[in-house]
């Protein structure tokens, strides 16, 4: 019994890997999409009117953010903000900015926790936390990892829930910004969700690849979109 215990595990370890392998892609495979809650990976557009989606994440951060928000503003393109909710009590300034020029927001948890490392309740708890300063229906989970039990009581309490499609892999530090760049160029396509982050570690590639991929939208003759939300009821 032990053995076959021992064996359904190491199983279970190999599939979460080979999970996590498939997520950090640049583009994630369909496939990897059924071992999630059900969630929005990518959206449907409109030929004539083609549109991306692109969202940051981990913020607001006192450098990245107002950057963000002077390049969005460039090109007349509006993104998805998925804010902790302790980066908002330190700078809700820069959070109501995002609102008042017309982005979305979205509930990234309080202080970003790694699933693997804390209870189901707990994670709960911290995604309520951010609720009071985070007020959206829209949910990223931190590191992209999200298990039925969370996720399914994440979508009880009213949550829907945001994957991605592409990854700008900003947070990637041993990433050269050219790289970053033409990976994103190569691969993007209308419909798609594209994840930057708006934070410290990210920023020395987001400072570079952000500006060049509005640019690389705009000649294309797509838009930017934000996601719909809603707000969470008074
Ligand atoms: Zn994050």
């Amino acid at each position: 019994m032990k053995e076959v215990e021992n064996h359904d595990q190491t199983i279970r370890i190999r599939l979460r890997k080979i999970i996590s392998i498939l997520m950090y892609l640049n583009r994630v495979p369909k496939i990897a999409r059924s071992f999630f809650p059900p969630g929005i990976w990518e959206m449907d557009y409109d030929q004539t009117k083609p549109s991306i989606y692109i969202t940051f994440d981990d913020g607001p951060h006192t450098v990245a953010t107002p950057f963000v928000l002077k390049e969005l503003k460039k090109f007349n393109a509006k993104g998805t903000f998925f804010c902790l909710g302790k980066n908002v009590e330190t700078e809700p300034l820069l959070y109501n900015q995002i609102l008042n020029e017309g982005h979305a927001v979205g509930n990234h948890t309080y202080d970003h926790p790694r699933l693997k490392d804390v209870s189901a309740e707990a994670y709960i708890q911290n995604v309520e936390k951010a609720k009071e300063w985070v007020n959206s229906n829209l949910f990223r989970p931190p590191y992209g990892r999200l298990s039925r039990k969370v996720g399914n009581k994440l979508i009880e309490q009213g949550f829907d829930i945001v994957y991605w499609s592409i990854l700008s892999a900003d947070f990637d530090t041993k990433l050269d910004p050219k790289d970053c760049l033409e990976k994103l160029i190569f691969d993007v396509k209308p419909g798609d969700i594209v994840v930057f982050h708006d934070s410290e570690k990210a920023f020395p590639r987001l400072e570079y690849v952000l500006p060049r991929f509005l640019n690389f939208v705009h000649k294309q003759g797509w838009t930017a979109e934000a996601l719909a939300y809603k707000k969470n009821e008074e």
